[in-house]
């Protein structure tokens, strides 16, 4: 029988174990740190032996056919690197469930934007009726709903951690929204590690397929050009106007036209008005284009979609209204884990706004929101173990700036800054871990403190 090892135990590892288990493979897992009860009970249902807490046992690893290594393990783990040098195959969780299924497969890269653009996209295929499942980065593990349930189509969110493992698979709709610098620290800090590991979202689709793209993101359109001719078809989506493009519009493509968001699918035009789009800012238009697309390349007509978007409701702790304390707004935008998406955060203020940022970095450079911080924000609260890089970088535009050692810390340094008609935005440009279990946690404990302070 045919030996699998599972590194990590988490929703990917657990659920892979789980999908091994059912296709007749003899299975093992393997976690060095403690596995939540919640996958140790998968495990037990289906009496899949494991090990948890410890060092991982080589000699029950090495002697695998294949591994199939969680996102969370980085590619130069020592066990990792001693199992590709001896020539075991090392692959993902998606890799190993797209073998077992023919659902059509929606997948959804980026530095940001993801997970709203893979909500919103599931949310509209959901509505109009399609048999379809959730996967991926958003928290549900695509391999144990290929092993015990049976859907047509498949929403995936993929990080660049879960592409990195891919070979066969093969998206039939692939998105990228953008390509910003993140988790430089996982790709030996280069760009090109990191372009690379996104950019293979692209790989195996043939003619039948689509790739959507953001036509302004710098990387993205010199990576296509790289790769050209590419087999798939094309379909980008743009802020421009029709009148800015010089009349020339995007065939197939989005784009906007008289106040309306346009989608043209050659055998579909899909126009919204801009006062229908269910999120704020710049950046929703694109993700709302994205998912758009998707639906429309599914197959989901014009009058399904309007309908759908109406009732998107937005993603918790993305640009999140905490509540109202003293005239002030309070916004927890904990998920911006880096510079990009604070940058959005800061170009959808409407007031003057007090900033919380700071945590684990990873490698930021804050130049990109240097001019936004300075014309927008009244005040800067720095929270983190380690904010000398804050201080470096911006304390020289002379705003009241202070330090913070917890969310309450943050907030009422926050609220001593705000006016009334100001807002607090948490918008951190950082990973959350120095200071909280992650960035749930972060974007809970502010909204706990709001909501208390509302009382
Ligand atoms: P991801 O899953 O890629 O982290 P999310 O949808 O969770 O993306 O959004 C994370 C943050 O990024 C949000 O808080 C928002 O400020 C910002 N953001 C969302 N969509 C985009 C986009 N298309 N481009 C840039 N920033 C975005």
């Amino acid at each position: 029988m045919k030996r699998i090892a599972v590194l990590g135990g988490g929703e990917s590892g657990a659920g892979a174990a789980v999908l091994a288990k059912v296709k007749g493979f003899d299975v093992f897992l393997s976690d060095m740190s403690p596995i939540k009860d919640k996958y140790k009970e998968w495990l037990d249902k289906w009496q899949i032996p494991y090990e948890e807490g410890h060092a991982h046992t080589e000699e029950l690893i090495l002697n695998a056919d294949e591994v199939i290594k969680s996102p969370g393990i980085p590619l130069t783990a020592p066990l990792v690197m001693k199992l590709m040098q001896q020539g075991t195959p090392v692959i993902s969780e998606i890799e190993f469930a797209g073998r077992y299924t023919d659902a059509k497969m929606i997948c959804i890269t980026g530095s940001n934007g993801k997970t709203t653009t893979t909500m919103m996209t599931y949310h509209i295929l959901k509505e109009a009726g399609l048999n379809v499942g959730l996967a991926g980065n958003v928290g549900r593990s695509l391999a144990l709903q290929v092993a015990t349930e049976h859907f047509d189509y498949y929403v995936i969110e993929l990080s660049s951690f879960q592409l990195d493992n891919m070979y066969d698979f093969k998206a039939n709709v692939s998105v990228i929204m953008n390509i910003t610098p993140d988790h430089l620290d996982r790709y030996d800090h280069k760009m090109q590690n990191y372009i690379d590991a996104k950019m293979r979202i692209l790989q195996n689709q043939d003619q039948n397929d689509s790739f959507i793209f953001w036509n302004e993101d710098p990387i993205v359109t010199k990576e296509i050009e790289k790769r050209k001719p590419l087999r798939m078809k094309l379909i980008p989506f743009t802020g421009k106007t029709l009148k800015e493009m010089g009349d020339k519009p995007l065939t197939p493509g989005a784009y906007l036209k008289d106040g309306k968001m346009v989608v043209n699918l050659v055998d579909q035009l899909i126009d919204i008005d801009m006062e229908d789009l269910p999120l704020p800012g710049p950046h929703n238009l694109y993700n709302t284009m994205a998912a758009t697309i998707s639906a429309g390349i599914a197959g989901i007509k014009k009058e399904a979609i309007r309908k759908a978007l109406k009732t998107f409701k937005g993603v918790e702790h993305r640009l999140e209204k905490c509540g109202v304390v003293d005239g002030v707004q309070y916004i927890n935008d904990s998920k911006a884990t880096n510079v990009n998406s604070c940058w959005y955060a800061l170009m959808s203020m409407k007031t003057p706004t007090v900033l919380i940022l700071g945590g684990k970095d990873k490698g930021n450079d804050y130049t990109e929101i240097e001019e936004l911080v300075r014309e927008r924000c009244t005040a800067l609260v720095y929270m983190g173990l380690h904010n000398e890089k804050l201080h470096d970088f911006f304390d020289k535009q002379g705003k009241p700036v202070a330090d913070a050692l917890s969310m309450r810390e943050a907030l009422e340094k926050c609220r001593a800054f705000a006016k009334p008609g100001d807002t607090v935005l948490l918008s951190p440009c950082c990973a959350s871990f120095d200071l909280f279990k992650s960035y749930e946690d972060r974007g809970d404990q502010m909204k706990a403190i709001v909501k208390e302070w509302m009382k």
